[in-house]
């Protein structure tokens, strides 16, 4: 499949981890919008929120808890943002579930 974050998550594509284990991979992204910005992917490939079922939906929860460990390691105590584009009016431009773990500045309400 040409997905870019399943060559990220095989190792085709390098990137900067962030964690990893047998379930998902999290690395800094290549543009960062906070000083702080994080993607958390599962390594199976799943599009996007629109694609999570009933047997599927455990790897959101274990992404969470990556979130917020991730979150304490990077010191981000005054808050931090998770968010997850889909689609094109969500402004997701790849094809592959991830979350975006931004923190280290404040944030705004709403997003653009
Ligand atoms: P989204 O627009 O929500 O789909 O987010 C995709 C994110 O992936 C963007 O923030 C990009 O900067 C980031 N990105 C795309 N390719 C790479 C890559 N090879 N390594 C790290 N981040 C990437």
């Amino acid at each position: 499949m040409d997905c870019v974050f399943c060559k990220i998550a095989n190792g085709e594509i390098p990137s900067k981890k962030a964690y990893e284990d047998d379930r998902v991979l999290a690395f800094y992204d290549l543009d960062p919008q906070a000083p702080v910005h994080i993607l958390i992917i599962p390594k199976n490939h799943i599009q996007s929120v629109e694609d999570i079922t009933e047997e599927n939906s455990g790897i959101v929860g274990h992404i969470f808890e990556v979130a917020a460990k991730l979150a304490k390691e990077n010191n981000l105590e005054n808050g931090f943002r998770v968010v997850s584009n889909v689609g094109k009016d969500g402004g997701q431009s790849v094809p592959h579930l991830h979350f975006h773990l931004l923190g280290g500045r404040s944030m705004k309400w709403p997003p653009g």
